[in-house]
């Protein structure tokens, strides 16, 4: 029998090693988000409100502009750098990590697609925090079908007028620009008619028709945009006509490395609280972290936190190397990272008995808060999809799959 095609990834060896900044960067964010952020969380769930006062915490400490080029007054972290801040703010409090990681998803068409007239006119004001973006792709009808997308964009001479509806769009009704995706030739389909867009939230039509009640990242928008004839400049178009179904997967493949970050700063964060918790708690005389039980679940915590991040930063040096082979790795970072942000944060709540089911403690937020990473940025279904496709194609299997 001839020995099996190695099904491991055949891209070199992208080496990755933490350095003294990343360390540096991280105790301080971590002292930021504990001092400042964690407090806020319970708050900012409750009350379902956007939480401004920590927008611009995080903008006063250069924290938005992580993912943009100084010379558009960004900080140009690596990718590791960038995660590590999405980590340890998510580690405080989930809503409040999606500002930085909607800052970069919402700019990210710009960054692989734009002109640099583009990008001098908007990265500016996203790196300083002055403007939120937001990424509108998703529609009623198109989730994990992109293809599917609705949307229309007609030319009308120097203009094309914009006309439909965007689902689920995070800060979508306290953005200033969006990056909108519609269809310019709707007989070509989703993949080769459909084009990118930057809109100006003020731009005459636009509106936000509601906002969604959620289970978790309560504090954080997600909008129904409505677009009824909105005009925008032909010079706002993203790369060429037909381009946007490539534009928004190079997007995806590369953003979905922010939510891994933001998994396994939630799982860091249920580890952390249900290891004081039960270093505290006190039953048949004993503390409960002397239980083998509770050990054991602790240890498996702390042990998958720290394969999904070595696995997410290994993906971020593949992205910072532009490897032809990263959306393998970033699916698979985002796979194994949310899937154990829901295990740890369940866990978690396990270890704090009845106390973890009530609002008084953070792991029944944790929880909550968890579950949208195995959903947005395509859900973990898609990201085996991805994966799986990448392992056929590799191996010279022909995938009749859909
Ligand atoms: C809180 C929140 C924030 C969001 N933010 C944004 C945003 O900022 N911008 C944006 O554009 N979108 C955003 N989204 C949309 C999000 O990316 C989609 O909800 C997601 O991709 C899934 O699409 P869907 O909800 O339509 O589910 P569906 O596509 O209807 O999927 C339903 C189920 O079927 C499964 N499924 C679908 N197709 C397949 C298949 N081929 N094989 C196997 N299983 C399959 C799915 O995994 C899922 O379990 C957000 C969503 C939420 C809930």
């Amino acid at each position: 029998m001839a020995s099996p095609t190695s099904t491991q990834s055949q891209s070199s060896a992208t080496a990755y090693r933490l350095s003294r900044e990343h360390d540096e960067l991280r105790a301080l964010v971590r002292q930021l988000a504990d001092e400042r952020i964690a407090p806020r969380a319970a708050e900012i769930d409750a009350k379902a409100e956007f939480p401004w006062d920590l927008k611009q915490l995080l903008a006063e400490h250069d924290l938005l502009g992580t993912g943009f080029e100084e010379r558009h007054g960004g900080t140009a972290l690596d990718g590791i750098g960038q995660a590590i801040v999405v980590e340890e703010v998510a580690r405080a409090d989930a809503t409040t990590s999606l500002i930085p990681v909607i800052q970069k998803l919402g700019a990210l068409p710009i960054m692989l697609a734009g002109s640099e007239e583009q990008k001098d006119r908007y990265f500016p004001r996203l790196a300083s925090g002055e403007w939120l973006p937001a990424f509108a792709l998703t529609e009623a009808g198109a989730g994990s079908d992109v293809a599917s997308v609705r949307m229309r964009a007609r030319r009308d001479g120097e203009d094309y007028v914009l006309s439909g509806t965007k689902r689920f769009i995070t800060h979508g009704s306290v953005a200033n620009v969006l990056t909108v995706f519609a269809l310019t030739d709707p007989e070509a389909g989703g993949r080769k008619g459909m084009s990118g867009f930057i809109v100006e939230t003020d731009t005459s039509g636009f509106s936000v028709a509601r906002l969604e009640h959620k289970m978790g990242i309560r504090g954080s928008p997600t909008a129904e945009l409505t677009f009824d004839d909105v005009r925008v400049p032909a010079a706002n178009r993203l790369g060429e006509e037909g381009d946007g179904f490539k534009i928004a997967m190079s997007t995806l493949d590369r953003s979905r490395l922010a939510i891994a970050s933001q998994a396994v700063g939630i799982a860091q964060g249920a580890t952390d609280a249900a290891l004081a918790y039960a270093a505290e708690r006190r039953q048949f005389g004993e503390r409960i972290v002397d239980f083998q039980a509770i050990q054991f679940m602790l240890a498996d915590m702390a042990s998958q936190t720290e394969a999904a991040r070595q696995l997410t930063y290994a993906a971020c040096a593949r992205v910072d190397d532009d490897d032809p082979n990263l959306a393998y790795w970033t699916s698979a970072a985002k796979l194994i990272a949310g899937d154990t942000a829901m295990r740890a944060t369940t866990d978690a709540v396990q270890i704090f008995g009845g106390y973890g089911y009530i609002t008084e403690y953070p792991v029944e937020r944790m929880m909550r808060d968890a579950k949208i990473t195995q959903l947005y940025e395509g859900t973990q279904q898609i990201q085996r999809l991805v994966i799986a496709r990448r392992l056929l194609a590799r191996a010279g299997i022909e995938s009749r799959g859909r």
